[in-house]
């Protein structure tokens, strides 16, 4: 028997059940979310670092950030459900004078957005936040408070678990294999567990999402990249509460996780595929830059086997794409994050909740993050990516 949905929504990772939420707090909730793993969290939220930042250089990044982290820090009374939002700040270390000057133009962008507590932080304040780091090269940084991490799975989780509490459908275990389109007008989803007739498909299908747009017709700009990440063995040797730092020379990057400490780095010799692996290769890399900037890092003990990769989304300006699709009507995509979809995910499912209900959005002018800006020439260029 053919089921039927107003809203047919493909993932049920973080952006996924984000939308649902939305949906269904704006009294959508006859919405069904499609997930082709036996649990939520198998795609890239799984992976994630957690990291919550509002210190980006372009203003709809920053507006991005601004509305989502608010949302975090009251994400428990209002979803009712924990996101272990944990407001330790990021602090971006410069070694240049372009990354000073970089750092400057973004935090008078994000001035003039209104957000008022990015701080300049001298070499010495560096020092002070965490001792261990080498700042002789550092001429300075920026520090924002409120940025910070959240646990992806749990934000994940509350978003869907509200939704179903008001009547939204998660069916696990079922791909989704075809998109039905009549008349360049969606009618209906095909899925391992039969037809689903609708009107409206949200494609939240992350690093999938090009194969589910092309199952409509419609070209999507998005691409896999692997992404790496090492936690080390339990470590006393650094503070046990500091921010992310980045080292803007290297772009490493580390947190505290538990006990031990988050190795980050984007490896410039990566190619876009889905490998899902970790390349053990990967570890050196990676203890090199870190014992660099963190002398006593190389005193950490690494397992190689703690380790794990999962896939950015990539799109070709590195900012997300929401929106309707030009040529088929019913079919939005809220995809492409780019490595910030943990981060975005409230103000995503906001902004593609609020496209389908009324046509536009009141957070943000959603027209700058539509697909169509790709063929317009109207891409914008983000710096900051980590
Ligand atoms: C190592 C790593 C570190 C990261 N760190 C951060 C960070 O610090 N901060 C941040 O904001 N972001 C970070 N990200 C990015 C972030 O994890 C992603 O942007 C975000 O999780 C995307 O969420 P999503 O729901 O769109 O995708 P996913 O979580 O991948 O969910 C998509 C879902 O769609 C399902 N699906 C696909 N095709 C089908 C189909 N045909 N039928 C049914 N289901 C289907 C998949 O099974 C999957 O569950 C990181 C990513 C990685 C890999």
């Amino acid at each position: 028997m053919t089921q039927t949905a107003d809203v047919v929504i493909i993932g049920s990772g973080i952006v996924g059940s984000s939308v649902a939420y939305h949906l269904a707090q704006a009294g959508c909730t006859n919405v069904l979310v499609i997930e082709r793993e036996a649990h939520q969290g198998k795609g890239s939220t799984g992976k994630s670092m957690g990291g919550v930042r509002v210190q980006f250089s372009t203003p709809v990044n920053i507006q991005m950030s601004r509305y989502s982290i608010d949302f975090f820090s009251r994400f428990d009374d209002v979803v009712g459900h924990p996101a272990d939002y944990r407001a330790h700040g990021y602090l971006f270390c410069a070694t240049s004078e372009s990354h000073l000057a970089y750092l400057q133009a973004n935090r008078e962008r994000q001035i003039a957005l209104g957000v008022n507590n990015v701080e300049w932080v001298s070499p010495e304040e560096i020092q002070a936040i965490v001792p261990q780091l080498r700042t002789d090269d550092i001429l300075g940084g920026t520090f924002c408070p409120t940025d910070g991490f959240v646990d992806p799975h749990s934000v994940m989780m509350g978003f869907m678990l509200n939704a179903r509490e008001r009547g939204a459908r998660l069916w696990l275990d079922t791909q989704v294999t075809g998109i039905e389109v009549e008349n360049d007008q969606i009618e209906g989803v095909l899925t391992t567990r039969g037809r689903v007739a609708t009107r409206v498909v949200v494609n939240a299908a992350g690093a999938w999402a090009a194969g589910v747009a092309r199952m409509a017709g419609a070209d999507l700009p998005v691409e896999p990249l692997r992404r790496q990440l090492v936690p080390t063995e339990p470590f006393d040797q650094l503070p046990k509460r500091f921010p992310m730092v980045i080292d803007m020379s290297t772009g490493f990057h580390f947190r505290r996780e538990g006990k031990g400490i988050l190795l980050a780095w984007n490896d410039p010799a990566e190619t876009p595929g889905f490998k899902t692996e970790f390349d053990s290769t990967f570890v050196e890399k990676i203890l090199t830059h870190a014992a660099s900037r963190v002398p006593v890092l190389a005193e950490a003990g690494v397992n190689p086997r703690r380790a794990w990769a999962g896939l950015y989304e990539m799109t070709p300006d590195h900012h997300a794409i929401i929106g309707p699709a030009p040529n088929v009507k019913g079919l939005y995509f809220v995809n492409g994050f780019s490595g910030h979809g943990v981060m975005h995910s409230p103000a995503s499912g906001r902004i593609a909740a609020e496209l389908i209900l009324q046509g536009h959005s009141d957070l943000i002018d959603a027209g700058q993050l539509s697909v169509e800006r790709f063929a317009q020439g109207k891409l914008l260029e983000e710096t900051a990516i980590l």
